[in-house]
Formats: structure tokens, C-alpha cells, sequence
């Protein structure tokens, strides 16, 4: 049987750092979701289809990978898809809270969805979209950080020189 995991996220936009995620994420599981989530409180810089799409380009030729938005329950989503594991990045402690919170939660809401933390190399260990959107809102480069339909896409949305 097919070893399915879902990688979960708001992904506004995709870095370097969810890629490298996913990418160890395939060295162990036959197959990965990358699930973007619909229901954001806070409102995204990117519409889901236009990071949905962004996710497509950034991971063209990677097999064993697809990418699906989805909406309400993360543990319903996952066993909707048949999903053996959660994969979450842990880049610095200060994640740690968050995350142990968040996988007690989903293992008390079902006990046979596993949740797998995994580290990043350590030059995307600071990283995060929300740093990212910030640099790219005041002219700084991301170039490096991103991948290049990222970078692009941001320069449009704030108007940025090439
Ligand atoms: P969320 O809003 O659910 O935290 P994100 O899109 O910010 O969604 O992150 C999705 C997942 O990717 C999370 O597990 C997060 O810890 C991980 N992640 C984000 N940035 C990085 C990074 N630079 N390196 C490794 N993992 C990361």
C-alpha cells in the first residue's frame, strides 16, 4: 500500500523552505499531498488558486507529489485522502509550542493520523512567507529564498522594478 503524507500549510507564498520540506518528505513517503488551507483567519496576499498555482510551478518534475487546496478539518482531509502522516517543518524552538499543540490536537481528534516534524536545511531555517513578504513589500531581494515564479509573482504585486 501506497504510504501517503500530507504536507499542510497556508503557503502564502511557497519558499525554499517548504520545498526542502517536501522534498525530505519524499525520501521516506511513495507519495505527498501538498495541501494548501482555504480557511485562513488572516486575509493572504495570495488567493488560494494563485498559490495553489504558484505551488505547481515551483515543483514542476517532482514526482510523487500533487497539490490540493482544501477546506474545514485538516485529520478529515487526511483520511479522506487515505494519509498515514502529517508533515509539518520545525525550523527553530520557538515552533516547537505551536506544533506540539497543534498535533495533540489532531491526534485526539483521530489516533491513527500520525503527525511527523521534519528540520530544514539550516539556511532555510529563518525563513518564513510572512518575512518574506515583508522584505519583498519594501523593495528588498528574495532572490535565493523563493523559488523564481515566486519571486516574480511578488514583484508584480508590489510593483516592482525587474
Ligand atoms: P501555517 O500557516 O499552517 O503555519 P505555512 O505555510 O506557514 O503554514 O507553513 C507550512 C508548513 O511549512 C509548516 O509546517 C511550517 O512549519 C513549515 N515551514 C514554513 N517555513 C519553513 C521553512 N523555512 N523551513 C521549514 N519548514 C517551514
Amino acid at each position: 500500500m501506497k504510504r501517503i503524507a500530507i504536507c499542510p500549510g497556508s503557503f502564502d507564498p511557497i519558499t525554499n523552505g517548504h520545498i526542502d520540506i517536501v522534498k525530505r518528505s519524499l525520501r521516506i513517503f511513495d507519495e505527498v499531498i501538498v495541501a494548501v488551507a482555504v480557511n485562513l483567519k488572516k486575509k493572504p496576499l495570495f488567493d488560494i488558486e494563485k498559490r495553489v498555482q504558484l505551488i505547481r510551478q515551483s515543483l514542476e518534475g517532482l514526482e510523487n507529489v500533487r497539490i490540493e487546496s482544501f477546506n474545514g478539518l485538516l485529520v478529515d482531509y487526511v483520511k479522506q485522502k487515505s494519509g498515514v502522516a502529517i508533515v509539518r517543518g520545525l525550523r527553530a524552538v520557538s515552533d516547537f509550542e505551536y506544533e506540539m499543540q497543534m498535533a495533540l490536537m489532531n491526534r485526539r481528534l483521530d489516533h491513527e493520523v500520525e503527525t511527523v516534524f521534519m528540520m530544514p536545511s539550516e539556511e532555510y531555517s529563518f525563513l518564513s512567507s510572512t518575512m518574506i513578504k515583508e522584505i519583498a513589500s519594501f523593495g528588498g531581494s528574495v532572490k535565493g529564498l523563493v523559488p523564481e515564479p515566486v519571486e516574480q509573482a511578488l514583484k508584480e504585486v508590489f510593483n516592482l522594478k525587474e
